[in-house]
């Protein structure tokens, strides 16, 4: 098989060690930039979320370089997600290419379904060679989750080196293709970008980013939202991570299990219920924010997204309860630079007003 997948963050080079570790060609899609983004916007439809625009920009462009099967991760409702593989797979139909394409929903307890959808994948390796396939991918994605917090906490000190080690480090992970070596580099890198803490720094601000996890993951399309951040002396926290969602979704560790208590039990009084993709997270993990005295809180949301919307109209009151500056960045294929960081510098100023007055 030759397969294609989505180019979100950092999955990428996880879901291209998995596959070619299981004898398959990998047709890594291009890193997203306009091209991507334009094509999704023409053929999706005009409503569609953004993450689903990208999605389709990224399987033509996959499929376009020689692919002939797309991954796509399913899911169930209530929000659009549960339509996504099959909204794409009518779509990439409807242009005329053909490929397989094969969607992975969250075990959600019927392990033998999931097995069977993986099947395929398996590429007639025995049961070693995908033990040994996924444990060298589940390594990469805890290495780049490891060495992505390293950078966020070390970037606002002296932000252009702390780029550049990280973007080194990203690289050697990409080529790493055994667990030793990937130990290696995650604590070399880690170690590399903690120097960087021991530079004087003068002000901290402390900022937690939460919304809808592509929007969060993405850089693309969150238009650098963390490393813009970062630039202008800010420390950011991110509220969840790739690792996160595989061990609460997947994995069901235990840790990952006490975090959604947490914040299940932190949004209660306010949203007690599932409403679609990271909604509940959103208002959970902001509060949990504030009780933890963060400095401010930016909301990231594909603009129509409907579970992020449902945490926007609440993290007004939020805001208003703990005395916690809240920006929501809801962002589109429209989204421009200028406006966006105009806003993101305006909170800022006023975040770091508001922390001046209270010293
Ligand atoms: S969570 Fe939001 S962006 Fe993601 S599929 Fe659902 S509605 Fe779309």
């Amino acid at each position: 098989m030759k397969v294609t997948f989505p180019h979100m963050g950092n999955l990428w080079i996880a879901l291209k060690a998995l596959f070619e570790k299981l004898g398959h060609e990998v047709i890594t899609p291009p890193p997203i930039t306009k091209k991507t983004i334009d094509l999704g916007v023409r053929y999706s439809p005009e409503f569609a979320c953004l993450p689903l625009k990208v999605n389709v920009g990224n399987f033509i462009e996959g499929l376009e370089n020689g692919a002939d099967t797309v991954i796509m991760m399913g899911g169930s409702g209530p929000c659009r997600f549960g339509y996504y593989g099959q909204v794409e797979r009518e779509i990439l139909n409807d242009l005329g290419y053909s490929f397989n394409i094969i969607i992975v929903d969250p075990p959600e307890g019927d392990w033998k379904n999931f097995l069977r959808t993986l099947g395929p994948l398996g590429n007639n390796c025995n049961w070693k060679e995908v033990v040994n396939a996924l444990l060298l991918a589940w390594s990469k994605i805890k290495a780049l989750d490891h060495i992505h917090r390293a950078f966020l906490k070390s970037q606002h000190y002296e932000s252009s080196t702390a780029c550049s080690c990280y973007e080194d480090i990203i690289k050697k992970i990409d080529i790493a293709m055994d667990r030793k070596e990937l130990r290696k580099i995650t604590l070399q890198g880690a170690g590399e970008l903690m120097l960087l803490t021991e530079t004087e720094h003068v002000e901290q601000i402390k900022i937690g980013i939460v919304g809808e996890v592509f929007m969060m993951w993405e850089p693309y399309v969150n238009l650098d939202l963390e490393k813009t951040l970062g630039s202008m002396g800010v420390e950011v926290v991110r509220s969840a991570y790739i690792s996160d969602w595989i061990n609460e979704n997947i994995l069901y560790n235990p840790s990952c299990i006490l975090r959604k208590m947490r914040f299940k039990r932190a949004a209660k009084p306010y949203l007690s219920s599932f409403v679609g993709g990271h909604g509940w997270e959103s208002v959970g993990e902001t509060i949990l924010f504030a009780e933890r005295k963060f400095d401010g809180i930016i909301h990231v949301l594909p603009f129509t997204c409907m579970p992020e919307i449902i945490a926007q109209s609440i993290l007004g009151s939020v805001s208003r309860d703990y005395k916690i500056p809240i920006l929501t960045l809801s962002l589109d294929e429209h989204s421009g630079q200028a406006g966006f960081l105009t806003r993101v510098e305006a909170f800022i100023d006023m975040v770091r007003e508001k922390k001046r007055a209270i010293v």
